[in-house]
């Protein structure tokens, strides 16, 4: 059980909406530090461990300066994302470059920057060594295929278009061998949004078995293991955070079973989590536009699923809480809506709800992660501000809302031939 609760009262709340309008999101950085340091300290057994932050979830660099402080690398996937380490100032093994169906100039930009490099594919070793060259240390990434059920997010490994099957890494490795690669690293990532620790602990041991037949069979030595993303968080309030040091413990049964018990070298366990960071401690605050009583009872947010996709993308499962109006006894069964001209707009389908009116501020949970990164401008919807709470309790803005000019940003009317305007 989670208790959702909010790192703010009504009253600050109106102070922040006071200069900054509703909807924005918020994140909490002294839970995220928090939870960081938990994260880092669940495996602190692991000289060199890792997390390398999947930028993606939350793609704003003042949170990820945050994350660095706390030890973090960072994960990316695209030359944006790479630009946006480049712009706090990280480079070499702080990133790795795990990206799949990808371009030269993204895998230039990576190299360029000393990232690790992990291969989705065989063929991209060929890739690679054409257009820029080999580097010193290359990581594959592996998928079980149906050695491992996937879980519902992602769905059948077999069925995943991600990574080596399992033959294909005995070839692969014996090929950067033979290129004169001296350094190695192996990926999976089989889960997303997984609340079972032991999970990760079996997915820890599909690896370092692996790693154990691929060290011997080559004879080669790997650095590090990265375990990928996925671990999951309790949006429902009836679930649970993964325990760490349960998956840690799990985790760490399997390496002295497999990597110690066969005499391989220490090795660096990495991951690539990326919900788990920042999910929970963001929230997209809005304000009720308007009560609507049709045939069902319908409440319209200032916001709507440009702001967060989730509910309306996956059916996904967002905590809504009304501040001030804990305690109201009156519950009434809504519709929470935003206003894209889509019926499938809707933060949350018979949710039940203290009795709304026009002007209550409503926060959203959970929206840290896959909220305003995977915003959009359909239907002329412009994205919000991002906030950060400060340790001390100070309001900062970390990104600004979008303008109409930012809008139309990418039209000149004076370059089109004849269509002055
Ligand atoms: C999305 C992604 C992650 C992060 O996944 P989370 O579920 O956010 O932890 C890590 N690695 C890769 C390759 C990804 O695509």
């Amino acid at each position: 059980m989670t208790e959702k609760k909010l790192p703010f009262s009504k009253e600050t709340l109106e102070k922040i909406i006071d200069t900054c309008p509703t909807p924005f999101h918020i994140y909490d950085e002294k839970a995220m530090r928090a939870y960081a340091k938990r994260f880092k300290q669940a495996f602190a057994w692991n000289e060199g461990f890792k997390e390398y932050y999947a930028i993606k979830a939350a793609p704003n660099p003042f949170l990820m300066k945050i994350l660095r402080e706390e030890g973090f690398g960072i994960d990316c996937s695209s030359i944006a994302e790479l630009a946006l380490a480049e712009k706090i100032g990280m480079s070499g093994d702080e990133i790795m470059f795990t990206s799949n169906d990808t371009p030269v100039y993204e895998y230039q930009k990576a190299v360029a920057m000393g990232a690790i490099i992990n291969l989705d594919d065989i063929s991209h070793i060929q890739y690679l060594e054409e257009n820029i060259g080999l580097p010193e240390l290359v990581c594959f990434r592996y998928n079980p295929g149906s050695l491992k059920e996937g879980n519902a997010i992602i769905g059948h490994p077999e069925e995943a278009k991600y990574g080596f099957t399992r033959s294909q890494l005995f070839e692969g490795y014996q090929m950067l061998l033979d290129k004169g690669v001296k350094r190695f690293g192996i990926h999976t990532m089989v889960a997303s949004n997984e609340l079972d620790p032991d999970y990760f602990a079996g997915t820890a041991q599909i690896l370092f078995e692996l790693i154990a037949d691929l060290s011997k069979k080559l004879n080669i030595n790997f650095e590090f293991a990265n375990l990928g993303g996925g671990i999951g968080i309790p949006y429902k309030p009836d679930q649970s955070e993964v325990d760490l040091e349960r998956m840690s413990r799990g985790i760490k049964a399997n390496y002295d079973k497999y990597i110690i018990a066969n005499g391989l070298k220490p090795l660096k366990l990495y991951f690539e989590s990326g919900r788990a960071i920042t999910g929970p401690y963001g929230y997209l605050v809005s304000k009720v536009l308007h009560i609507k009583d049709t045939y069902k009872k319908y409440a319209g947010l200032d916001s709507s699923m440009a702001n967060l996709m989730r509910p309306a993308l996956y059916g996904s499962y967002h905590h809504i809480t009304v501040p001030g109006k804990e305690s109201v006894t009156t519950k009434i069964m809504y519709d929470v809506t935003g206003s894209l001209c889509e019926n499938n707009d809707k933060f949350a389908i018979n949710r039940v709800l203290p009795k709304l009116s026009t002007g209550d501020i409503v926060v959203i949970h959970d929206t840290g992660a896959h909220g305003h990164s995977m915003g959009f401008n359909y239907n002329g919807k412009l994205r919000s501000a991002e906030l950060l709470l400060r340790e001390d309790g100070n309001v900062v803005e970390i990104r600004r809302a979008e303008t109409l000019d930012d809008y139309f940003a990418t039209l000149d009317f004076d370059q089109v031939p004849g269509f002055k305007v």
